[in-house]
């Protein structure tokens, strides 16, 4: 056994492993985790935790208080999974056709369940925990809907923090930084309307698959022109459907991007310029647009003072080589940035391993939390409990 864990964690990594693939079996889409929330609200319960569930459709929230300690310390987990076709080979590999954690939320639950449990049980502190186990954190928004309905109010914290694990950084080792450490991500649905017809007499329609293509190419200027060389932006054209015959022009195209950016000021502009170019373009050919500009995950900034704190806890735990140097930002997103509106706090990754241990990217059907670093991310919990509510 690793000798930097936290013993009593150490001495339950098997069965933190067998939750882990228990969960990793069932997988639950966003807001439909009913089999999930119900483990996690039992075990919580079992371990002596006041639950409150439904907050947020199916999150659940346990508390504890020990000692006479003022301090308010928030911990969140996510527990949904992918509309994604598991194709790891593994024997609890998912039993539910189309749904698979290819994402490692199993492993994020699993771990602060570990973590419920040794704080519960044996853990030195004195203050007010709040876990946090929130649904539907893929694209679906269940981070807003808990603060929509008074996560802050009825559980107030003085911080609140989150992990992620992450492919392609070492097992085990936390990357995080103070300020802006994720973007924000917005979704665009462009419907273009033209005039259909025969593929033989174009000059008596407006092709809809052609003005589609042209907004694609001209959306292409708006980062390579029309933003700050200095500053991250992505406009991506992730999908675009026109037409179902070589000899039929197409009356209608529908287009989706994805639209990601660090500063508010560059997401606000990207906004600006996707709809002043996708308007006149289709303009210039004749044809209408509805454009559906879907504002969803604000950039995720970490509070300087709470990423210190989370810094050092880890820096006298594991020493300066438990820090991935050279972090920098990442392109993802995460709507754990509404909760970080609200309430100070830091996220920080967890590496999940390089190569063929942990490497492969989350979202793939190869994917697979990596069961190694279990039980250093329920030992993190525990390190940052004990040293908060101290
Ligand atoms: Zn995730």
């Amino acid at each position: 056994m690793e000798s930097f864990l936290v013993p009593g964690i150490a001495r339950n990594t098997q069965e933190i492993i067998a939750l882990r693939h228990d969960l990793h079996a069932n997988p639950e889409l966003g807001y439909e985790e009913f089999r999930t929330s119900e483990l996690v609200a039992k075990q919580l319960r079992d371990y002596g935790y006041d639950v409150h569930g439904g907050l947020g459709g199916t999150g659940v929230v346990g508390t504890l208080r020990k000692g006479a300690g003022p301090l308010r310390l928030g911990l969140r987990a996510d527990m949904d999974a992918l509309p994604l076709q598991e194709r790891t080979g593994l024997d609890y590999a998912s039993r539910v056709p189309g749904k698979m954690h290819a994402c490692g939320h199993d492993g994020h639950t699993a771990a602060l369940l570990a973590a419920a449990r040794h704080l519960a049980a044996e853990a030195d502190f004195s203050g007010t925990l709040h876990l946090i186990f929130q649904p539907a954190e893929e694209g679906a928004g269940g981070g807003r809907r808990m603060l929509e309905d008074g996560l802050f109010e009825l559980f107030p914290c003085d911080a609140v923090f989150a992990f992620h694990n992450m492919p392609g950084f070492p097992a085990g080792k936390f990357g995080t930084l103070p300020g802006t450490f994720m973007a924000s991500s917005d979704t665009v649905v462009v419907k273009v309307t033209g005039r259909g017809g025969h593929g033989s007499m174009p000059h008596l329609t407006v092709d809809a698959t052609l003005v589609a293509a042209h907004i694609t190419v001209a959306l292409q200027t708006i980062v390579s022109r029309n933003v700050d060389p200095r500053q991250m932006a992505v406009v991506t054209v992730g999908a675009l459907h026109a037409g179902s015959a070589p000899n039929v022009i197409a009356e209608t195209a529908e287009m989706r991007l994805s639209v990601r950016a660090y500063a508010p000021e560059v997401r606000e502009a990207l906004h600006r310029r996707i709809v002043e170019l996708v308007r006149t373009q289709a303009a210039v050919f004749g044809a209408q647009v509805e454009i559906d500009y879907q504002w969803r995950y604000p950039a995720l900034r970490n509070s300087p003072e709470m990423t210190a704190f989370a810094q050092q806890v880890i820096r006298d735990w594991l020493g300066e080589e438990g820090l991935i140097a050279g972090m920098e930002p990442l392109t993802g997103s995460e709507d754990f940035s509404f909760t970080l509106e609200a309430c100070p706090g830091c996220y920080v990754i967890i590496g999940n391993g390089e190569g063929e241990r942990g490497g492969c990217s989350v979202h793939n059907p190869g994917y697979d939390f990596n069961d190694d670093i279990l039980a250093v991310a329920a030992s993190y919990w525990v390190k940052l409990a004990e040293a908060y509510l101290r």
